[in-house]
C-alpha cells in the first residue's frame, strides 16, 4: 500500500530547520538579557517587538473593571458559557485523580498524594487574534486543580489592551493580569523580575517565539508542552461531505502561515472536491492572507487504499487535532494512540474544542502527541509518594534488604541505615 499525494506541501523541513535557528537565537538572546536587566529589559523588547510601553505592564482593578466595561453584553454571556463547559469538565477530571495508599505487607504503607502547584504562569497569546478562550483554558484549569495563584500575560492588539481577553481571564480567576506578549512575557514569568513574580509552572499555548521560550526556560519552570502552531488533519472516508472538509480544514489554517492542514482519505474524489472547495472558500474567507499560505505551504491531501492504511498513516502524523468524518468515527478510540485531541463525527469540529465545548484547546504539536497529551487538571498536580513503616519487625527485614542491595552497588552508607534498623528492631549486631 502507497499513499498517493493529490497535493504536497510547498516548504520542506530545511526551511523550517533555518528558521527553527533564528528564533531560537533570538529567544536565548532576549532571555539572557532579562535575567541579567529585569523589568528594564522586559520594557526594552515590548516596545521593540509589540510598541508596547505603558506606565504597569500590571492592569489595576481599575483598569480591568474599565476593560470589561467595554465588551459587548453577549461577548461576556458567551465567556461564561464556554468557562462553565470548560470548568464541568475539569472538575470530572479532577475528580477522577484519586490519592492512593495501600499496605504493601502488614507494617508497611506506601501512599501518594496528588498537591496543586503553587504559582503558575498562563500565557495567553493575542498576536494576530485576541485568543481569549486561552485563558479559559489555562487559568480556569489552574484554579480547578487548586493553584493559589495565577499570573496571566496576553500581548497587546495594535497597541490596545485586549479587552474581552482581560475580561476572560479575570472571569476565569487570574489572580494578576500583565499585558505583555512573546518572550519577554515567558521570560519575566520564569525567571522573575521586580515586579513579575517568579512562576513555577507555565502553560498555554503561542507562536513559535513562545514555544521556544518554554523549551529554554524548561528546567528554571515547569511547562505544560510545547504547544506551536495549530494544525488539523482530517480523516475521512468516501461518504464525508467535502464541503465540510473544506471548511473545517480552513477553520485551523487561518491561525497563521504556518498551521499545518492534511487531508486523509480513502476517496479521491473526495480529495478532489475539498481542493476545489478550499480554493472557492478562499476567495470570501477575511482571513485569507494567512490560510492561503498555510494552504499552500504545509497544506497536504493524501489518498490511501484503506481505512486501516488511514488510520495508521494519522497515527504517525500524529497531529494536534485529529477529525474523523467516517460513518464509524468511534474506530478512531481503537485505531489511534497519536494525536492530541479526537473530533468525531460531522456533528462536532476542532472549532468547538477551540472555542467553547469544554475540552481543553491546548493540545500537543509537531508530534508531541507520541508522547503526551494536552494541557488538563492533572498537569497543574505533582504526584508525590510518602512511605510509613508501623511494624518493627518489617523495618528490620527491610533493613536486611536495604543492605544487601546497597552494598550489591557499593553504597556503604545507604547499607548502613538498613543494618541500624535491622539491629535496633530485630536485635542483629553489625561490627561498623
Ligand atoms: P502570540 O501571543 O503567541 O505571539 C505574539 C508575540 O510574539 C508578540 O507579543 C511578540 O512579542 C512576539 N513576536 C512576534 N514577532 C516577533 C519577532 N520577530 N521576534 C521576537 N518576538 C516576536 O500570538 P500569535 O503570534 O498570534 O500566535 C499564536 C499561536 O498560538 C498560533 O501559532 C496558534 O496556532 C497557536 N495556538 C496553539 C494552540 C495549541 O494548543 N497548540 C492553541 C491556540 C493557539
Amino acid at each position: 500500500m502507497v499513499a498517493r499525494r493529490l497535493k504536497s506541501p510547498a516548504v520542506t523541513s530545511v526551511d523550517n530547520a533555518a528558521t527553527s535557528q533564528k528564533v531560537s537565537e533570538i529567544v536565548k538572546s532576549v532571555i539572557d538579557d532579562i535575567r541579567a536587566n529585569g523589568d528594564s529589559a522586559v520594557r526594552t523588547y515590548s516596545e521593540k517587538f509589540d510598541k508596547w510601553s505603558p506606565a504597569s505592564f500590571k492592569l489595576s482593578d481599575a483598569q480591568i473593571q474599565e476593560a470589561i466595561a467595554k465588551v459587548p453584553e453577549q461577548t461576556i454571556s458567551d465567556i461564561k458559557e464556554a468557562q462553565k463547559n470548560v470548568r464541568i469538565f475539569a472538575e470530572a477530571q479532577r475528580a477522577s485523580i484519586k490519592d492512593v495508599e495501600i499496605e504493601i505487607q502488614p507494617g508497611v504503607f506506601l501512599g501518594h498524594r496528588n498537591n496543586p502547584i503553587t504559582t503558575a504562569g498562563a500565557y495567553i497569546p493575542g498576536g494576530r487574534y485576541p485568543l481569549l478562550a486561552s485563558a479559559h483554558m489555562t487559568i480556569l484549569t489552574a484554579k480547578v486543580a487548586g493553584v493559589k495563584h495565577v499570573i496571566a500575560c496576553t500581548p497587546p492588539i495594535n497597541g490596545e489592551i485586549p479587552n474581552a481577553t482581560v475580561a476572560a481571564a479575570h472571569l476565569a480567576g487570574a489572580d494578576e493580569i500583565f499585558i505583555l506578549g512573546g518572550t519577554q512575557a515567558v521570560a519575566a514569568m520564569a525567571v522573575g523580575t521586580e515586579t513579575i513574580r517568579k512562576v513555577e509552572f507555565l502553560a498555554g499555548p503561542g507562536n513559535a517565539f513562545v514555544a521556544e521560550a518554554k523549551r529554554q526556560l524548561f528546567g528554571e519552570m515547569g511547562i505544560d508542552l510545547l504547544a506551536g502552531p495549530t494544525e488539523i488533519l482530517i480523516v475521512a472516508d468516501e461518504h464525508a461531505d467535502a464541503f465540510t472538509v473544506a471548511t473545517d480544514l480552513l477553520s485551523q489554517a487561518e491561525h497563521g502561515p504556518d498551521s499545518p492542514a492534511v487531508l486523509i482519505t480513502n476517496s479521491e474524489q473526495l480529495g478532489r472536491q475539498t481542493m476545489h472547495f478550499i480554493e472557492q472558500q478562499l476567495k470570501t474567507l477575511s482571513t485569507a492572507h494567512l490560510a492561503s499560505v498555510s494552504w499552500r505551504d504545509f497544506g497536504e491531501v493524501i489518498i490511501v487504499d484503506d481505512m486501516d492504511e488511514a488510520y495508521g498513516l494519522a497515527d504517525e502524523y500524529a497531529s494536534e487535532h485529529v477529525q474523523v468524518l467516517t460513518q464509524t468515527p468511534r474506530d478512531a478510540l481503537e485505531n489511534m494512540t497519536n494525536y492530541g485531541a479526537l473530533f468525531l463525527g460531522e456533528k462536532t469540529c476542532v472549532s468547538y474544542g477551540d472555542k467553547c465545548i469544554g475540552t481543553n484547546h491546548v493540545l500537543p504539536t509537531r508530534k508531541a502527541g507520541r508522547y503526551t497529551g494536552g494541557l488538563w487538571v492533572g498537569k497543574y498536580l505533582k504526584t508525590q509518594t510518602y512511605q510509613e513503616v508501623t511494624s518493627e519487625k518489617a523495618s528490620g527485614e527491610l533493613g536486611k534488604l536495604c543492605g544487601r542491595c546497597a552494598r550489591a552497588e557499593l553504597f556503604e552508607g545507604h547499607a548502613r541505615s538498613g543494618d541500624l534498623r535491622d539491629s535496633k528492631y530485630l536485635g542483629v549486631k553489625y561490627d561498623w
